[in-house]
C-alpha cells in the first residue's frame, strides 16, 4: 500500500465504529462502553491507512472479545469499557487500545504474537491477527506494538509510530 499524510484521530475513530457496529450486527445484544481521548495536537502521520486500518480492527475486535468473555462471570458490577486514545510527541505518535477484559495470562503472553497462535475457539480466531499486526507496524512502518496485560483485569496495546520519515 502507498504511504500517504493521514489524520490518525479519524482513522483511529472510524475504525472503532466499524469494528463496534460490525459486530453489534452479528451480535445484538453486545454492548461495550467506547472512551475515546484523542489528541487534538495530533498532526499528520504518514502511513498506509488500509494497513494501520487494519491494525486497529484487530485490536478492536480481540478487546472486544475480551470483555464479551469476562461478562461470561457475570460480575453484577462489571462495566465493560474499550478505550482508544492518542498522543503526540515530537519524535512518535501513540495510539493506545485498552480494554478491561480477561486479560492475558502471563503464560500465553509471549505467543500472543507468534502466527497461528489463538485461545478462541475453532472457527472464531485465526491467530494471525497479532502478527499480521506486529509485521504491519514493526517492518511496514518502523514502529513499536506493545502489550502489557493483567489477568482479569485488562489489556493495552500500544502503537508508536515515528512521526519523522
Ligand atoms: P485471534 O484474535 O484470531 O485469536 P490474534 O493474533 O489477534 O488472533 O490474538 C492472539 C491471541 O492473543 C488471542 O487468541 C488471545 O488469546 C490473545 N489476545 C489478544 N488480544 C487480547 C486482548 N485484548 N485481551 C485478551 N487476550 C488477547
Ligand atoms: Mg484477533
Amino acid at each position: 500500500g502507498e504511504k500517504r499524510p493521514t489524520n490518525l484521530n479519524a482513522l483511529a475513530d472510524e475504525y472503532l465504529k466499524l469494528a463496534y457496529h460490525g459486530l453489534k450486527a452479528k451480535e445484538k445484544s453486545f454492548t461495550c462502553e467506547l472512551v475515546t481521548e484523542f489528541d487534538p495536537a495530533l498532526g499528520l502521520v504518514k502511513l498506509t491507512p488500509q494497513e494501520i486500518g487494519r491494525v486497529l480492527l484487530n485490536l478492536y475486535n480481540n478487546a472486544f472479545y475480551a470483555v464479551d468473555e469476562r461478562k461470561k462471570q457475570f460480575d453484577p458490577d462489571y462495566k465493560p469499557t474499550v478505550k482508544v486514545r492518542t498522543k503526540w510527541g515530537s519524535d512518535q505518535v501513540e495510539i493506545r487500545v485498552s480494554d478491561n477484559g480477561i486479560g492475558i495470562p502471563d503464560s500465553v503472553k509471549a505467543k500472543i504474537f507468534q502466527p497461528f497462535f489463538t485461545t478462541k475457539p475453532t472457527g472464531e480466531g485465526t491467530g494471525l491477527g497479532l502478527s499480521l499486526s506486529y509485521d504491519i507496524i514493526t517492518k511496514g512502518h518502523g514502529g513499536m506494538l506493545i502489550m502489557d496485560s493483567q489477568q482479569n483485569q485488562g489489556t493495552e496495546f500500544t502503537i508508536s509510530l515515528p512521526t519523522k520519515a
